[in-house]
């Protein structure tokens, strides 16, 4: 086969332009280095394939960490948000969550725009194919039109494309989204090279012309007055915001999915792989809470330019009639039209395990991945993952140490955490119940948390350094003196932070102070075990003391460090203090970690 050779060498290559791939490119590139974003349709570059909402538990505080380390998505957010709320409000701090609804072009427009202004930054059309390697070397990719391109590192950020399969009814077709072509050329290429790939399921509802929506039969949700903005650097949001409406399945939704189980790719047997167990799809619900009579559903617009309608708790793979019968049986929804069918799609990932803590792959020095790839699913999880492989393919080219997030430090670290260590079995989404210290990882303080990071990374701008400064010092004087009216700083000499967020923040602090001193001792204990680094060539099964069951497990994970093997679920305590002597005893102690 002849090649064509790109003359150009970039430092890294991102595979795909969805919500991984973008930030990941933004990372790399602020980093310095030469970037070529790849994707298949420049067209949908950051496109929203399910729900144009970003935010929700767990993933709100993400997103607000995202952007403390100098990531994109809450300025796209705010920019294009439609309609927002805060989940969890009369509940305590530590679950406080943003939610925005978004319109869904101008969010991809936005992220274009936003990736087309950097220098560092070339984009291209294209489809990659195969993982080009010399000996267990990376050289790049190629392409489905023989191109090769050569670089450093590699991050693929192929989302639900890998040989992906839409499923509507009794009605199958190849898809990595409808209306666009799945790639199947990597997964056999990664298959060659000794990767282990799952198969993992997800759906989506049908959208509905608003014009014939009868919305004086649903409840109004208003947006937030005033509305939170996303990101720490925007001072308030610019768009007219938009209601959402609130209306419920009854008996007659129930009637006529149990009717129609049999023509459910689901119940029929045709889909096998495992779905999102917290997004059921409305055929979930209906059998297995039968108990339930109604269940909610919340239409949620798509746009300003459009009347299209998302309709939030209506996924399903049922057949396009029977979708429209669904549909007509909700109330307000009696002439709805469907202009979109629902659908379910399968696709390859990779199994997480396969990669290290800095989300490069353990078996191809300089191939990253990151995003739904990696099992997780959702925007928020596949950016964040994003912006992490961006900043560890950049570090790994000067020669620095990765940037690891830790669990009482970041949701990011969190979800990193879980999905190296133990895996995943359906396909992952962040919840604040994953983190142990729940009250240290709150969305008010995400930018105390990590922003140094984003300064030093070179991520935030410098000219935020100083009133980032003067912010955390208020803080910190508020906790020690609630009203100082004298070490308040000038208007303005701290924007675009304010002296009422910094006043939250202290309060937060001082009101949960016992809580928060709890969190921080346990960590504590935590961090000293995340610094032990466990030699590679340990043979777990030689151990001896520890039970079979630990010494299968860590056998099967193969943890770096005794903070990784400590979240090993069945590995016990006990095991633990046995491992920590072996490890000692092989005198091979030493610090790890960050840059
Ligand atoms: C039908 C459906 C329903 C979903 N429902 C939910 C839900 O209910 N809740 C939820 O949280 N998430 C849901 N998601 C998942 C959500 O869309 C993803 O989690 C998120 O988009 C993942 O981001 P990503 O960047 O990893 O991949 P994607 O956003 O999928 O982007 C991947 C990009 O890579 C490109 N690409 C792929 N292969 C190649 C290649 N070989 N060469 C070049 N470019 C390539 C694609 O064209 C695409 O632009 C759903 C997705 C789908 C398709």
């Amino acid at each position: 086969m002849t090649f064509f050779s790109h003359p150009g060498d970039f430092d890294v290559i991102v595979v795909g332009g969805g919500h991984a791939g973008a930030e990941a490119a933004l990372a790399a590139s602020g980093l310095g280095m030469k970037t070529l974003l790849m994707t298949q349709d420049l067209d949908t570059i950051a496109q929203m394939s399910c729900n144009p909402s970003i935010g929700g538990i767990g993933k709100g505080q993400i997103v607000r960490e995202i952007d403390a380390l100098g990531g994109q998505m809450a300025k796209n957010t705010d920019c294009s948000a439609l309609s927002v709320h805060m989940l969890n409000a009369s509940r305590g701090p530590a679950v406080h969550s943003p939610r925005a609804q978004c319109d869904k072009k101008l969010y991809q427009f936005a992220m274009k725009r936003r990736l087309e202004a950097e220098n560092n930054i070339s984009l291209i059309q294209d489809e990659a194919v195969r993982i080009w390697t010399e000996g267990s070397r990376l050289k790049g990719v190629v392409t489905l039109r023989n191109t090769r391109y050569r670089s450093n590192c590699v991050i693929l950020t192929t989302g639900t494309f890998l040989k992906g399969v839409i499923h509507i009814g009794l009605l199958s077709f190849k898809g990595g989204r409808y209306n666009h072509p799945p790639s199947d050329g990597l997964s056999p290429s990664l298959e060659e090279l000794g990767f282990k790939l799952g198969r993992l399921k997800t759906g989506t509802p049908m959208r509905l012309n608003g014009r014939t929506i009868d919305f004086s039969r649903c409840a109004e949700q208003k947006p937030d007055d005033p509305p939170a903005p996303f990101s720490h650097f925007t001072a308030s949001l610019e768009n007219k915001l938009l209601p959402c409406w609130i209306t419920h399945t009854g008996a007659g939704t129930a009637a006529i999915i149990r009717a129609n189980l049999d023509k459910s790719p689901l119940y029929c047997g045709r889909i096998k792989s495992a779905g999102p167990r917290y997004c059921p799809s409305i055929e979930d619900k209906i059998v297995k809470f039968p108990h339930h009579p109604t269940h909610h559903l919340f239409l949620e617009p798509e746009g300003f330019e459009t009347g299209e309608y998302y309709v939030n708790g209506l996924s399903t793979s049922l057949p396009e009639e029977v979708q429209t019968a669904v549909v007509r049986s909700v109330a307000g929804l009696e002439k709805a039209e469907l202009v979109r069918a629902a659908y379910a799609i399968e696709y390859d990932y990779c199994l997480p395990q396969q990669l290290d803590y800095s989300l490069q792959a353990k078996i191809v020095p300089g191939l990253f991945m990151a995003g739904q790839i990696n099992g997780t699913t959702g925007y928020e999880e596949a950016a964040a993952q994003g912006l992490m492989a961006g900043i560890n393919a950049a570090l790994k080219i000067k020669g620095l140490q990765p940037l690891i997030l830790r669990r009482d430090e970041a949701y990011i670290g969190v979800m990193i955490d879980d999905l190296i260590s133990k895996g995943i079995d359906e396909p992952y989404r962040i919840f604040t119940s994953r983190a142990e210290y729940r009250l240290l990882l709150r969305r008010d303080n995400a930018d105390l948390r990590l922003m140094d990071y984003g300064l030093k990374l070179g991520l935030v701008s410098e000219k935020f350094k100083r009133p980032f400064k003067i912010y955390k010092d208020t803080v910190e004087k508020l906790k020690l003196i609630p009203q100082p009216s004298s070490l308040i700083p000038r208007f303005g000499e701290m924007a675009p932070w304010t002296v009422e967020k910094a006043e939250l923040s202290a309060k937060t602090e001082t009101d949960y102070a016992a809580y928060i001193a709890r969190n921080n001792k346990e960590a504590e204990k935590l961090k000293k075990f995340e610094h032990v680094i466990i030699p590679p060539g340990l043979d777990f099964a030689a151990l001896k003391g520890l039970l079979l069951e630990s010494r299968q497990k860590l056998t099967k994970v193969r943890p770096t460090t005794l903070a990784q093997a400590s979240r090993i679920p069945g590995v016990t305590p006990a095991d633990m203090q046995l491992l920590w002597v072996h490890v000692e005893r092989m005198g091979k102690r030493r610090g790890g970690v960050a840059i």
